[in-house]
């Protein structure tokens, strides 16, 4: 592999690949057909979890968060019942969702690409991918596929090794499979940003969820002031593609979750939403990314989804660049089976999640509520199966890295020690058992990330265990770029570590 790698469309999906390949010194070329950086507060809601991938590709988590406001708590108004989810768990910067214009998410990630040195050209459109299945290209290098693009300066081909479509749910470029034309749930998404009436206006930092006979919708307040509206209507299959004035979305919005608006609603967008994956997301040398690789009927998910397909698909690109062909193309079908098994697990949930507002009965929602049995819009968490990349065994095992597991200081593998939780000798592992796991991953060039610090205490009561023996519920882990582990063994047995660390050579 030479690395020749063009990502086509600038949205956060594409733009935080870019980041990822960038930090990794792997060039890529990325072009959008838009004049400039979209606007727009579109999607606002970013996921704890999405936080923590934006951090680890050294997007300012500080800057990201001067730019919006925390959502701390989900009030659900369902037919007569009134309950409150506080959504903030723990302390730190990740510990409440964060509402975000998406265009302050694109300028900060456009921001982080440009600061390592990439660069997005605006104006060029993909039209075509021509595959070179086996006979040597026109350009001579024997290049997987030729793309051609359309810019400022006319039409231009170019040799590629990958192109990545970040093309969004309405990009179509000849060659590729674009997104499926399926049939629509059966329902319309409308949202606006709005100016509530203050005696409907949410406490700061609270989202309203409200849902009626009359209708299903809610209010996410956005930074700066107003709110991001979003009703779920019924279909309208004859004015698929009219967007409602700002007079009918302050009529939808009273009438069916009784919100009252003052002035004018803008940013208004009106979905029908699909709910499909593509059958593939790696097909010879194009790589589906994004809402280009597939659609959920809660279109929230589409934002915080990418990006972490991105942030995945990022490392595996920027791996597979400088490895034999073959390891390349095993390393990105992990991602192929792993993101389409994710996306069908949100998929299914958001189906699920949408019935809440629609076909499941309001008197079992108000139940459920009275019960406190909340189903909330999060991001599922991904867990990856056992596979080339994931051993079997161990609980740990395909989950992210725990919280305070302590990170590598640069963005490839690593091995991690955590201490245990036995209550023999808490605190930290043996210093044998340290000792051994740091020389298996020498062997393999990798750091070692020893277990975060001990309060002094316990520090002590470890000191005073005999050498050799490791504590009770200690790991030893194999810990992938993207954060999720790959390997979940006691520190007693590094030799198990070692040979799944040969099993995963080829892609370090
Ligand atoms: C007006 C609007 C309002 C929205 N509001 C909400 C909302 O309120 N809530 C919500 O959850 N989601 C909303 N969304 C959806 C949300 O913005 C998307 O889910 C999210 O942006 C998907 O990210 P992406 O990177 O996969 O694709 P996109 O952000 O769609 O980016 C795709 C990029 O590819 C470019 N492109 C397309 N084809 C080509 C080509 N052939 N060559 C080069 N470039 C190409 C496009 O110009 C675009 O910049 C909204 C979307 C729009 C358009």
């Amino acid at each position: 592999m030479t690395g020749r790698i063009l990502i086509a469309g600038a949205g956060p999906s594409g733009l935080l690949c870019a980041v990822e390949l960038a930090a990794r010194g792997v060039p890529c070329r990325v072009v959008d057909r838009r004049p400039g950086p979209a606007g727009g507060s579109r999607c606002p809601t970013l996921w704890q979890r999405t936080l923590r991938v934006l951090d680890a590709a050294g997007v300012s988590v500080e800057a990201l968060r001067r730019a919006g406001t925390a959502l701390e708590r989900k009030r659900f108004l369902i037919a007569g019942a009134d309950a409150e989810v506080d959504l903030r768990s723990g302390d730190g910067p990740f510990a409440a969702p964060l509402l975000i214009r998406q265009e302050d998410l694109e300028r900060l990630l456009l921001e982080r690409l440009r600061a390592l040195g990439g660069a997005v050209e605006y104006g060029v459109e993909l039209l075509e991918v021509r595959r070179n299945d086996g006979g040597a290209s026109r350009h001579g290098a024997g290049a997987p596929a030729v793309v051609v693009l359309r810019g400022p300066d006319g039409v231009e081909e170019a040799p590629v090794d990958r192109v990545v479509c970040a093309t969004g749910a309405a990009g179509r470029v000849a060659g590729v499979t674009g997104p499926a034309d399926v049939a629509p749930v059966g329902m319309r998404w409308l949202l606006a940003d709005v100016s509530v009436a203050p005696e409907d206006t949410p406490a700061p930092g609270v989202e309203h969820i409200l849902r009626d006979h009359t209708g299903h919708g809610g209010l996410v307040p956005l930074p700066g002031g107003g709110h991001r509206l979003f009703l779920a209507l019924p279909d309208d299959p004859a004015g698929a593609d009219r967007q409602p004035t700002p007079a009918e979305v302050v009529e939808a919005a009273r009438r069916s979750v009784g919100v009252r608006l003052t002035g004018e609603p803008g940013a208004i967008w009106a979905v029908r939403p699909r709910s499909w994956v593509a059958d593939a997301f790696v097909d010879g040398p194009v790589v589906l990314l994004g809402d280009a690789a597939r659609s959920f009927p809660m279109p929230v998910h589409g934002l915080n989804t990418g990006l972490q397909e991105a942030a995945e698909l990022g490392w595996k690109l920027a791996a597979a660049a400088s490895l034999p062909a073959a390891a390349g193309t095993e390393l990105l079908a992990t991602y192929d089976a792993e993101r389409r098994t994710a996306a069908e697990r949100i998929r299914e949930r958001a189906e699920r999640v949408l019935g809440y507002g629609s076909t499941v009965p309001l008197e079992v929602i108000r139940d459920r509520l009275l019960a406190r049995v909340f189903e909330l819009r999060t991001e599922p968490e991904t867990v990856h199966a056992p596979g080339p990349l994931t051993a079997a065994g161990g609980a740990l095992a395909g989950h992210r890295v725990p919280e305070g597991a302590g990170r590598a200081a640069g963005p490839g593998w690593y091995v991690a020690l955590l201490p245990g939780t036995g209550p023999a000798r808490p605190g930290r592992p043996g210093a044998e058992a340290g000792r051994a796991a740091a020389a298996v991953a020498a062997r393999f060039g990798l750091p070692l990330v020893a277990c975060p610090a001990v309060p002094a205490a316990e520090a002590a009561d470890a000191a005073r265990a005999p050498e050799g023996v490791p504590d009770a519920g200690a790991r030893l882990l194999l810990v992938r770029p993207d954060g999720h582990v790959s390997f979940d063994g006691s520190p007693a047995e590094p030799a198990v570590l070692e040979r799944h660390l040969q099993s995963v050579r080829r892609f370090l």
